[in-house]
């Protein structure tokens, strides 16, 4: 196998990947209406439940092929009873898009939006659940990408649950990183998508969840006819198939980074990402950078950092100078303040994030941003 270009990518997702990950997409072409094929599926879809520990009586994995935010819409659309509400935990960028895909659909919801930067106040999620009983799904972010703010899932799913709601969560950036126990976090369905923590390639996406309330859904109203997590997670287990042509090579890739991902080990994996995520911070402080979020509710995976109010800054240079060496980095995701984002996800340690920094510290030094970087 010939070596490929190693790019540091410290953008949340798509993260760096091994060469065996690449190269495991090329393969003979195969039909994936084959039985060899279906059975690749079904052994990757009862790994998935391995990767947040969840039983294979009481829950199941679903694939699809799209992007993470195919799951967002699926979740949503397939699994509000009619005439109930859900009620969105909103902290950040994407518990916004989960509400934008209500406003799209139609779908009765309430908002419940706190600041970017703060947890959301379990009393009034709980106030909320009381004045509102028809509330069936209660959904929430656990790492919102776009600041690092990590959430109170466990809590926040018991409250769901105490109000007979059921409790979605996107785990995009989350899962295959820092530790998931479904059960155990309170948790009904929860969902990602290959490129992230799973390190393997865009373009498959799978949500994870409750078998039962899969199963009653089907008596809900019918919203999507390509995204429909019944009608998908029905033709699998009659079939072993997608129930449309499947990302094949995407699917391949896949399969071997979870192999990759059961030879490290959760705890080892996770082990990496912090000590990742602990470099960018020691990389940040010697620069003189401030965090936006408290740095006890980050969630270990993505440091978002504010701008420095210095003339000669401007973030499009400063990537452009460490894109052309290597490294990307990443505009933040928030409206209220200028934000950049470097994130631990992806095969790499410590050793890239200090290489990361003598490129970036030369990128300030070339555009003579002060060091250490001023703030007014
Ligand atoms: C990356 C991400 C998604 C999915 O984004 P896509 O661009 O559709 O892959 C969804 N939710 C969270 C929290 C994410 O980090």
């Amino acid at each position: 196998m010939e070596k490929i270009k190693r790019n540091i990518l410290l953008n949340p997702g798509p993260a760096t990947t091994t060469d065996s990950v690449k190269y495991a997409q090329v393969v003979p072409d195969i039909c994936p209406r084959e039985e060899e094929f279906a059975s690749i599926m079904r052994t990757l879809r009862k790994d998935l439940l391995k990767v947040v520990h969840a039983s294979a009586d009481k829950y199941t994995s679903v694939l699809f092929c799209g992007s993470g935010t195919i799951n967002i819409d699926i979740c949503l659309n397939s699994l509000l009873p009619a005439n109930k509400k859900v009620l969105i935990v909103n902290n950040g960028a994407y518990s916004s898009r989960a509400v934008e895909v209500c406003e799209y659909y139609g779908l009765p919801h309430i908002n419940l939006k706190f600041d970017v930067d703060k947890l959301p106040d379990l009393e009034l999620v709980e106030k909320t659940l009381k004045e509102n009983s028809d509330i069936a799904l209660v959904y929430t972010t656990h790492n919102e990408t776009g600041t690092g703010i990590l959430n109170p899932v466990k809590e926040i799913g018991a409250l769901a649950h105490k109000y007979n709601a059921a409790f979605i969560v996107d785990t995009t950036s989350t899962l295959g990183m820092r530790p998931i126990d479904i059960e155990e976090d309170n948790i009904d369905f929860c969902m990602a998508s290959a490129q992230k923590g799973l390190m393997a390639m865009a373009g498959l996406s799978f949500i994870i969840g409750n078998k039962e309330i899969i199963e009653k859904s089907k008596d809900y109203p019918k919203r999507s006819y390509y995204c429909n997590l019944y009608l998908q997670y029905e033709y699998f287990e009659k079939t072993g198939e997608m129930h449309f042509t499947p990302p094949v090579q995407t699917v391949y890739a896949a399969v071997q980074a979870l192999k990759e991902y059961f030879e490290e080990g959760e705890t080892a994996k996770w082990q990496r990402h912090l000590r990742t995520f602990e470099a960018i911070h020691k990389g940040l402080a010697e620069l003189g950078f401030k965090n936006v979020i408290k740095r006890e509710w980050q969630a270990g995976l993505v440091v978002s950092a504010i701008y420095p109010d210095d003339k000669n800054w401007d973030f499009k240079k400063i990537h452009d100078y460490c894109y052309e060496r290597g490294f990307t980095i990443y505009p933040g995701k928030i409206s209220t303040t200028n934000t950049f984002r470097l994130c631990s996800l992806g095969t790499i340690d410590v050793r890239d994030i200090e290489d990361f920094f003598v490129v970036f510290r030369q990128a300030l030094e070339h555009y003579q941003v002060a060091i250490p970087v001023i703030y007014k």
